[in-house]
């Protein structure tokens, strides 16, 4: 398993290229917009893009989705069906936040607790994390240790809950009873800023204390 960061968007989202070093599979978790920076690096890293994952259907993570499913034919896995109402909200989400017009986008599949979806010999385990959106979910690579959580957890921060159907209660489950056991050594991608790992945030995020 290898992996790289493309940050896009105005809002600086981490979108992340996920593959399999042994089939050169690929998956692009988060694809926020910024379609061309995208493809420079499925490119640069000379993989074999197979599926678009979704972590949670705000704009900043699924603005460039239906153009790079269409121009490599790949299917699109996630969020969970909770969120469907913000993917019904994509025009007003880009008005609001000053976005170019987002192009709607059906899931070919949506994400529940407990999926495996499989990249070459690679399997991500789906974990639903409401709180952020109702419909969000995180991608745990069990082996790599590693996890990519949008924007439920960031380094020294959580996700924000003043949006509708947020929930700050659900939010802090997720985290507590969901995330935090994966392991201290466990490492992750947030949506937006630096890496951290579940043990640094455990100890260290003021959000995160009793
Ligand atoms: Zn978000
Ligand atoms: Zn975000």
């Amino acid at each position: 398993m290898n992996f790289s960061i493309i940050t896009v968007t105005p809002f600086q989202q981490n979108c992340s290229l996920v593959w399999c070093e042994r089939t050169r599979k690929a998956a692009v978790i988060d694809p926020g917009g910024d379609v061309e920076r995208i493809e420079a690096a499925v490119e640069e890293a000379g993989v074999d893009l197979s599926m678009i994952l979704a972590t949670h259907a705000h704009l900043d993570h699924v603005g460039g989705v239906a153009e790079l499913a269409e121009k490599y034919h790949i299917p699109v896995y996630g969020p969970h069906r909770e969120d469907q109402f913000w993917i019904d909200a994509l025009d007003a989400q880009a008005e609001m936040f000053g976005f170019p017009p987002a192009r709607p986008f059906t899931p070919d599949r949506w994400l529940d607790d407990g999926d495996e979806p499989r990249l070459g010999e690679e399997v991500f385990q789906v974990i639903h994390c409401p709180g952020h959106t109702p419909g969000h979910v995180v991608f745990f690579l069990p082996r790599a240790r590693l996890a990519f959580v949008g924007d439920v957890l960031f380094a020294g921060s959580i996700g924000r809950t003043d949006f509708p159907r947020g929930d700050h209660a659900a939010l802090l489950a997720s985290i507590h009873n969901k995330l935090l056991p994966l392991g201290d050594e466990v490492r992750f991608v947030p949506g937006h800023g630096p890496m951290s790992t579940f043990g640094e945030e455990r100890q260290s995020n003021p959000f995160l204390r009793a």
